[in-house]
């Protein structure tokens, strides 16, 4: 018998005749959108022709990244190296007592911190802000924890006297604190230093608490900065449990992919040894994407310390320039300090497509990382100020 009905058969075998005028057609589509791209927080100024001769691999560090395994197409100790340059850049006191990887996301990131955080306390809470990305109820609901939601001032930030109310009225409970380094809307800074105060005030302890920081859209902008106040700097000085970048945002790499570090303690708690792996297993991912290190590894060592802070300041000049000409044009913008994220009211859907603007409401924003280059801002200026200088939108954006 026939395993495909022989409709199917030639229906299949036809589409394998447009592979390759597919994928011609989908390069050129590419290059012409990543120009005119504008909306995310995506760092496209990478080279990949370093990695990509390693495309003929199948590259796996399957297991733990301290441990490796039998498979041998691995690079564990790059991943390493990524993982104790984060640490020094976040300010681990002794990279002995943390534990670090290389995930799929931002994302998994904080979901791996969250599960963490659960193992380590009994029955908690999880406390985001309204402002946290959508990944942290998500991970609330995937883990099966309680979350509450406090309020966030106009900037994005937490609202500290929201956050000391919600704590109060559970203070005889374990919990989780999750805070933001670059908000995704607004791209704000929650007060770390400030955050953790409260929890002390109210007198939840060290072993009640775990206090996670999403730096997805700016761990890798704010430790670059010069003039920083302590408060909002992604350090775990602060005494924080946990924090987690995006690769493919600020670093640039080609693919989606995040870096999460954590302490020591409270991964040992759940690693078990997994004999086929000849690993422990400390990861959620069993396998786990060896190109993507190969794609940060090479930022990082490339760009060095140098060049984060060389891209950090342009960026930060990049986006005053741009809130300062829509302002000129009587536009009103939101740019945090220290932030890349330029939030205005949303413009015609033509404009939200041609730059892929990221929108909320009626706001919309965009950010300015090292690919977004002055002429590509003039272009959107113009576009934008034209519009609106036939149309000045009524509503001022929330
Ligand atoms: C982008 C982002 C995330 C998610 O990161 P991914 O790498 O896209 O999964 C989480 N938090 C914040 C604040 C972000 O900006």
């Amino acid at each position: 018998m026939n395993i495909i009905c022989e409709q199917n058969e030639n229906l299949l075998s036809n589409r394998r005749k447009d592979v390759d005028s597919t994928l011609r057609k989908l390069g050129t589509k590419f290059s012409d959108r990543r120009d005119k791209h504008l909306g995310y927080p995506y760092n496209l100024d990478f080279d990949p022709r370093p990695i990509s001769q390693f495309g003929e691999f199948l590259v796996n560090n399957l297991g733990d990244p301290y441990v490796g395994s039998h498979y041998a197409t691995e690079v564990c100790d790059l991943e390493l190296e990524v993982v104790d340059w984060t640490m020094r850049v976040w300010e681990c006191a002794d990279p002995e007592e943390y534990w670090g990887t290389v995930g799929a996301s931002g994302t998994e990131g904080n979901l791996w911190a969250i599960y963490l955080a659960r193992e380590t306390l009994d029955n908690p809470i999880l406390i985001h802000s309204t402002e946290a990305h959508y990944s942290l109820p998500k991970a609330a609901r995937i883990l099966q924890i309680e979350a509450l939601t406090c309020g966030a001032d106009r900037s994005g930030a937490i609202s500290l006297d929201d956050l000391s109310e919600v704590i109060h009225a559970n203070r005889h409970r374990s919990i989780i604190l999750a805070l933001t380094c670059g908000t995704t809307m607004k791209g704000a800074h929650d007060d770390i230093a400030s955050c953790i105060g409260v929890l002390d005030q109210v007198g939840i302890d060290p072993s009640r608490r775990f206090v996670h920081v999403d730096g997805a859209l700016n761990a890798m902008v704010l430790p670059f900065v010069d003039g920083l106040p302590s408060g909002i700097r992604p350090s775990f000085r602060h005494g924080v449990d946990s924090m987690s970048t995006s690769g493919h945002k600020m670093i640039g790499t080609p693919m989606p992919c995040g870096v999460l570090v954590v302490r020591r303690d409270h991964v040992r708690r759940v690693a078990s040894v997994v004999s086929y792996l000849r690993s422990d297993d400390t990861t959620l991912m069993g396998s786990r994407n060896g190109h993507a290190v190969l794609a940060i590894w090479n930022r990082l060592m490339r760009l060095d310390i140098a060049g984060f802070r060389n891209s950090a300041r342009v960026c930060i000049e990049r986006a005053e320039g741009f809130a300062g000409a829509l302002r000129s044009a009587g536009v009103p913008v939101l740019l945090n300090p220290w932030s890349l994220t330029v939030v205005f009211p949303k413009p015609s859907e033509r404009l939200v497509n041609e730059y892929q603007l990221a929108c909320d409401g009626n706001s919309a924003h965009a950010v300015v990382m090292p690919s977004v280059k002055a002429d590509l801002i003039e272009r959107f200026v113009n576009a934008y100020t034209a519009e609106w200088r036939c149309n000045p939108q009524q509503k001022v954006f929330s």
